[in-house]
């Protein structure tokens, strides 16, 4: 028997074969040449044969895809379809005498370069050739595609980690779940994994010891694999694929604990496409828009005409609706060309989120600006908060830009153990925080949040994080509240916007701790509304309590999943 444990970062159980991820492909020696007396021509005419058939297996795959990944699976077909890369690469053969796998190499090379000099949108294209030059190479040679298996049983997935292309066509119908080896729980991998609502687990070193068709028996709720497949694990599949059958729902209204209390139910978004999606999931306004996942890939600042439309486009779906905006959060994971400095030795603890605005003032009066001329043009009713707040200074000048322009509620995230430890003095300076859990885990824990390596130190369960989450709440307790004004409860409203908002027994725990809010993808909000129906507000506390004393995060979750069956029942 044989057990591995990483992060469990999107709940689900489920037994399946394993299949693994096929490595990259490795560039044909540079010396490659055909051997005396080959057939030149003949070999050239093996390329683009193996084009055609990497663009109708592409084409096949792309019929089966949906959304996103149909999309980048349809341009990478036609990519594959395209004479210049073939014509380069046969070019090579006839007049270089390469061999037809060094020739597409080579060709390859030459035609991304000459994209990434146009610069720009067709730069991009240029991540598209390398793809399509090893499909063609693999197929050369004979071997397995890289990417994800292309067979017809599902099956459970195991990677290294995977590539954004990767990620956008993994497709629920045939991936049962994901095992990697490597990558962070806040890695893009594992955000997009909640998003399709695929089990999955971060960070399982030793994986690669099963080889390919091993049955296993993967617990995305505890973090686990393991072949030795019991019928408790029979029955807790079972329970999960009846989720699937008939899956919970959510009607909106927020969340009401068992004895009525109530807990709005939010979504984390980053444009108006994401609100579309999120009002149809019913949440009942939007806890979280990241608004730099809109500027992500430009040189220059926005204008302010730019945003306000973009802002205005996002805040119509949330008519009469709380919409919290987060203020730009660029720096580390999330660099702008136009607001951050590329070479900081530690970007994480450099000058980011809202710390940028020291140096770069205008980016963030324009960006209050904009927001506060789309709040006027729709209904919604933005609450807008900073990123990174660490001192109550920063609480009082972001709060006074806010009031200049007439937002109110103007709020902070607490991302620091600064913000939390003095968040009575930050809340009595400003009208409602929201926890970034995603960071403040990060800091607390002094552990890089895109490291795989260090994914067990990166949880929100571990006991000094919530620690701090209670010190916030209890901070917002004693700086008073005005109900009347915000018509929430008679503390500073406090949310969280993190990952952990999402996770429904952590959900309980937050609840407990004295969060009024919960901020997620929507696809979580069906199960935390319903774990949550489930309890009262003193049992939430209760089990908080515990939690809160446990000896590690490990302890914490074994603890809640002992008092809370219902995540068992219903596999999650
Ligand atoms: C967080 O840090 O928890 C958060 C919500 O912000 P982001 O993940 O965008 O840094
Ligand atoms: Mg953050």
């Amino acid at each position: 028997m044989a057990q591995y444990t990483g992060v469990a970062v999107s709940p689900g159980r489920v037994i399946g074969t394993i299949r693994t991820m096929a490595p990259p492909v490795a560039e044909p020696a540079a010396d490659a040449t055909l051997p005396e007396g080959a057939d030149a021509q003949a070999e050239s005419e093996r390329i683009p044969a193996a084009a055609a058939a990497v663009q109708a297996t592409l084409v096949r795959l792309a019929e089966r895809a949906s959304g996103d990944g149909k999309q980048i699976l349809e341009a990478t077909a036609q990519m594959a379809a395209d004479p210049s890369l073939t014509q380069t690469a046969q070019g090579l053969v006839l007049s270089g005498g390469k061999t037809p796998e060094r020739a597409v190499w080579e060709a390859g090379d030459q035609v991304a370069s000459m994209l990434e000099n146009l610069g720009g949108y067709m730069a991009e294209r240029a991540t598209d050739v390398r793809d399509v030059r090893a499909r063609i190479v693999a197929e050369l040679r004979g071997e397995q595609a890289p990417g994800i298996p292309e067979v017809d049983e599902p099956f459970v997935l195991t990677a290294i980690d995977l590539a954004p292309a990767d990620t956008a066509t993994l497709d629920p119908a045939r991936v049962l779940a994901l095992v990697t080896s490597d990558g962070g729980p806040q890695s893009h991998t594992a955000i997009l994994a909640r998003q399709l609502g695929l089990p999955a687990i971060v960070a399982a070193k030793g994986i690669h010891e099963f080889s390919d068709g091993t049955e296993v028996f993967v617990d995305a709720g505890f973090g686990t694999i393991t072949d030795e497949v019991t019928e408790e694990h029979q029955r807790l599949s079972e329970a999960w694929a009846e989720l699937q059958r008939n899956p919970l729902t959510y009607e909106g209204g927020g969340g009401v604990l068992a004895d009525g209390t109530r807990v709005q139910l939010l979504a984390n978004i980053g444009g108006a496409k994401d609100a579309e999606k999120a009002a149809a999931a019913h949440a009942d306004g939007v806890g979280l828009f990241r608004t730099e996942f809109l500027f992500l890939d430009r040189e220059d600042e926005p204008g302010v005409e730019e945003q306000t439309a973009a802002y205005s486009e996002t805040f119509a779906h949330f008519p009469g609706k709380k919409v919290v905006v987060r203020t730009i959060d660029a720096g580390a994971d999330k660099p702008l060309p136009f607001l951050t400095d590329a070479d900081e030795p530690n970007p994480a603890l450099g000058v980011r989120a809202y710390r940028t605005s020291w140096e770069k003032r205008s980016v963030l009066t324009n960006q209050l600006d904009a927001i506060a001329a789309a709040a006027r043009s729709t209904e919604a009713k933005p609450w807008v908060m900073a990123p990174m707040i660490a001192t109550v200074d920063e609480t009082e000048d972001f709060v006074g830009l806010c009031r200049e322009r007439g937002l109110e509620p103007a709020g902070i995230m607490v991302e620091t153990p600064s913000a939390a430890i003095i968040a009575d003095r930050h809340l009595a300076a400003s009208d409602f925080a929201s926890i970034g859990t995603n960071d403040l885990t990060q800091y607390t824990m002094a552990a890089d949040r895109q490291l795989g390596s260090l994914a067990h130190l990166n949880s929100p369960w571990q006991p000094a994080v919530l620690a701090l989450v209670k010190a916030t709440c209890d901070g917002a307790r004693a700086a008073g509240g005005d109900p009347e004004a915000f018509g929430e409860s008679a503390n500073k409203p406090v949310g969280v916007c993190g990952e952990a908002a999402g996770d429904p027994g952590l959900a309980v725990v937050l609840v407990g701790l004295g969060v009024n809010s919960l901020s997620m993808t929507p696809r979580s909000l069906p199960a935390v509304a319903k774990v949550l129906s489930t309890v009262t507000l003193e049992q939430a506390k209760d089990l908080a309590a515990k939690a809160l004393e446990a000896r590690t995060s490990e302890d914490a979750v074994s603890l809640i999943r002992a008092n809370l069956p219902i995540l068992g029942e219903l596999g999650l």
